[in-house]
């Protein structure tokens, strides 16, 4: 293995947040209307929480598209972001203005990887509380928008996303060859209430549980045999489930249903490695890294920055000295988000292959 110095491995980033102006607005009326419970004062803190250096260069860094992004894309070397909106999105919000400011928000989106293509890819925002509109907002950003793919992030007011009022989000992606990104967001109610105390919801704890959740719901719903050719994407490497992986395989037989558990057509770890790819965003651990590579393989994991949470230095550096092979680093680096969000490659001698 080498190091891959910078130029000779292209750098595609998958889990890179932004958010808008008109978004940050609703959110903020939103939460003043809502209760404490209701609107994750935690997780809103970084957009409206202003006295504090950390959440103040968070939210000057969501809402920049252009100049400090590309700036620090170019010093830390990352050659391109597939943009996403950042949690919680609009899934909080009343149907139809939340399906209105999804088409803006993929408007803006859209425009801003129209002025530079080579930087920038983009996924979908939501609002899959009306799936319907949510649908048709997926066809219209795919086929007018070129976009790459859709996020959700988490559940949707408490629910998960695996129940069949959400299957036609997945129908659609499916029909489009687009993936899902689940991305995590302040825990449901079914999680908020062991994680509040001692301040576990984020990644100390609720946002992996939350997600892993929503993963092995999807896989045993049935969700994936009705959509066998769904491409679901996990950050974190993976939310925890390819270390739980033996054991959900060894509990839960494919076959013969029980109860309000349906019989299903594969293992979960086949369901894993045919449907889901996980990501690196978040988690720059080698050791962990190469356990997923046993577990999930090379071909099913994609490196991330999880800008502006995350440092992003520390991710590439993270990749760069990664103890697996080139041909790996390269899976990884670039060649799989290639294949999965439909990101051109660029000439063979340029990318590295
Ligand atoms: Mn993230």
């Amino acid at each position: 293995m080498s190091d891959l110095q910078r130029g000779t491995c292209r750098r595609i980033a998958i889990e890179e947040a932004f958010c808008t102006a008109a978004v940050l607005t609703a959110l903020r009326e939103w939460a003043a209307a809502a209760g404490a419970d209701e609107a994750d004062q935690d997780l809103l803190s970084f957009l409206f929480d202003q006295e504090l250096p950390g959440p103040r260069r968070v939210r000057r860094q969501l809402l920049d598209l252009e100049d400090e992004r590309l700036a620090v894309m170019d010093s830390g070397g990352v050659d391109v972001q597939l943009l996403s909106l950042t949690a919680p999105g609009v899934q909080a919000l009343a149907d139809g203005p939340a399906t209105a400011l999804t088409a803006r928000v993929n408007d803006q989106l859209a425009e801003v990887i129209a002025r530079h293509p080579r930087r920038f890819a983009g996924l979908a925002a939501i609002a899959p509380q009306d799936p319907r509109s949510a649908a048709r907002e997926i066809e219209r950003a795919v086929h007018e928008l070129n976009l790459n793919g859709v996020v959700i992030n988490s559940h949707i007011r408490g629910e998960s996303v695996d129940g069949e009022r959400y299957w036609p989000i997945f129908e659609t992606a499916q029909g489009l060859g687009v993936p899902v990104y689940i991305h995590p967001g302040s825990p449901s109610a079914l999680l908020a209430p062991a994680c509040t105390s001692y301040g576990r919801k984020s990644g100390i704890y609720g946002f992996q549980a939350e997600i892993g959740l929503h993963g092995i719901r999807l896989i045993c719903s049935g969700a994936l045999d009705r959509f066998p050719d769904l491409r679901i994407v996990l950050g974190h490497l993976g939310e925890g489930i390819p270390f739980w992986l033996w054991r959900v395989d060894d509990t839960r037989p494919a076959n013969g249903s029980r109860g309000s558990r349906p019989a299903l057509e594969l293992t979960p770890g086949e369901y894993v490695k045919r449907n889901f790819m996980i990501t690196t965003s978040g988690v720059n651990c080698h050791p962990a890294l190469r356990f997923c590579i046993d577990e999930v393989g090379a071909d099913n994991i994609m490196w991330a920055t999880d800008y502006p949470f995350q440092r992003t230095e520390g991710a590439v550096e993270f990749m760069r000295s990664a103890p697996i092979s080139d041909d790996d680093k390269h899976k990884i680096f670039h060649r799989n988000a290639e294949r999965v969000f439909g990101i051109a490659p660029l000439a063979a001698a340029v990318g590295g292959g």
